[in-house]
């Protein structure tokens, strides 16, 4: 979710007030929040440009910028005024859905805190990457402060971490930040474990800000990561964390590092102790429980990582019946990704979950799928087209071709589809 604080020193309050809705005027709003950026427009040179009607044309707009104004007051104890106005349209790609966006929030008190519990504080933002009170925001002297309260996530602002406790004051422009991942700014963490898990792929543990902390990306969506190729030039790509939101503190990615791969080159020369570049979340991958009976699953190498956070949120989570049937295709045996972790779930989960592993090449004695991915194995092992299953497709891209010409020629729909 973002806000803008604006100081307006002319602002014509009471016209102001009447424009809000009466119940964010001076109680508790419920933001509907994604990332939480905040940029804030302090400037008192910028304030007397904006007027009442700026917000309200904005308001009209839905670009649903938080504003906060200050001017001449009708309190007694307060000296100025600000209003917030939350932004965005709710397709808060944070927590994976569409919510309803709250309308304009009038600060009416000197201070305000911010926080995931309605009992507890002033400005709701419910989400689980927010703490119980998360900060608090104070209008002093004209100036906008912000402390955070000791939150688990943190409060950043432009990136830098507050100290829990110590007043900040929000310069001009800055950005305000409620949580650990930003869509549009990278943020840093620091690889605390590095296990290699053959000769070119390997597991990189991430450390989230505290011991509590949580990721806060929507299931089956991904980051991007940055990091320099050979040449030390930029390079950005997208991975999927094998961990969920229940992983407190940290968050893990399986990588496989191809010889010439630009990022590949990134991850081979990542040493523990160092930071990685990330921002999300990215991806249009919505889930919620029971949106379909049964997800069929066509992964390949690499393409397993959102097909495993998909499947163990579905079984981890004991109010969703969901079922999912995947197959899994690669080269050798030893290049199959997370096959413990798969087959624990599958066994775990016999009636709900089944894996089939398809082999280009392989071993001896193998008696499952060999070749590529056919129409005839998506047939046995994947449900039938219906309008209450989806196919999800991950792999390289000539077998996402292949994959998505199988599934129009079997009659599974484009809404029956979805490709990461
Ligand atoms: C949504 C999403 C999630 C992803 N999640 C993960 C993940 O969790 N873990 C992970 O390891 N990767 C994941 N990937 C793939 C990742 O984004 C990169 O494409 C991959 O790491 C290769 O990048 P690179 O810069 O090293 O290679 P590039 O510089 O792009 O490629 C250089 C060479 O590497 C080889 N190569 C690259 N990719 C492949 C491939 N897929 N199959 C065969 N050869 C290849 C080719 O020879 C290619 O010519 C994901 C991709 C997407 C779109």
């Amino acid at each position: 979710m973002e806000m803008t604080a604006q100081s307006l020193s002319q602002a014509k309050l009471p016209s102001c007030s009447t424009s809000l809705s009466p119940p964010f005027l001076h109680s508790k709003a419920t933001l509907a929040a994604s990332n939480f950026v905040v940029p804030f427009q302090s400037s008192k040179g910028y304030v007397t440009k904006l007027k009442f009607d700026r917000i309200r044309s904005r308001k009209q707009r839905n670009l649903g910028v938080i504003y906060a104004s200050e001017g001449e007051s009708t309190s007694s104890d307060v000296t100025d005024r600000w209003l917030l106005e939350p932004a965005g349209d709710g397709d808060t790609r944070h927590i994976g859905f569409k919510v309803q966006m709250p309308d304009a929030f009038e600060i009416a008190s000197s201070e305000v805190t911010v926080g995931r519990l309605p009992d507890k504080a002033d400005v709701v933002i419910p989400v689980a990457t927010v703490s119980g009170i998360h900060a608090r925001i104070q209008k002093k002297e004209g100036n906008l402060l912000v402390t955070d309260l000791d939150s688990t996530n943190g409060t950043f602002i432009n990136d830098q971490r507050l100290r829990p406790g110590v007043v900040a004051t929000v310069p001009p422009g800055s950005f305000l930040v409620f949580g650990c991942l930003d869509p549009e700014e990278f943020k840093e963490f620091k690889l605390v474990k590095r296990t290699q898990l053959s000769h070119n792929v390997a597991k990189f543990k991430f450390a989230l800000p505290t011991p509590t902390s949580v990721l806060g990306l929507p299931i089956g969506q991904h980051m991007s990561c940055r990091g320099k190729d050979q040449h030390g030039d930029d390079v950005v790509k997208a991975y999927t964390p094998t961990t969920l939101d229940s992983d407190l503190g940290y968050f893990e990615l399986v990588i496989k590092m191809y010889p010439q791969g630009r990022m590949s080159h990134h991850f081979r020369e990542m040493r523990e102790g160092d930071y990685l570049a990330v921002k999300g979340p990215k991806g249009r991958f919505r889930y919620q429980p029971g949106q379909v009976r049964t997800f069929g699953m066509l992964a390949g190498g690499t393409g397993i990582t959102p097909m495993f956070q998909v499947a163990r949120a579905i079984l981890e989570n004991p109010n969703d019946k969901t079922n999912i049937h995947l197959i899994y295709a690669n080269v050798t045996y030893e290049d199959i990704l997370l096959k413990e972790e798969l087959d624990e779930l599958a066994s775990k989960f016999p009636n709900r979950m089944s894996v089939y592993y398809v082999l280009n090449q392989p071993p001896e004695g193998w008696d499952a799928g060999v070749g590529f991915v056919s129409k005839e194995m998506i047939q046995a092992h994947c449900p039938a087209p219906g309008q209450d299953i989806q196919i999800l497709r991950c792999g390289p891209p000539p077998m996402n071709k292949a994959m998505a010409s199988h599934l129009e020629a079997l009659g599974y729909s484009s809404e029956m589809q979805f490709q990461f």
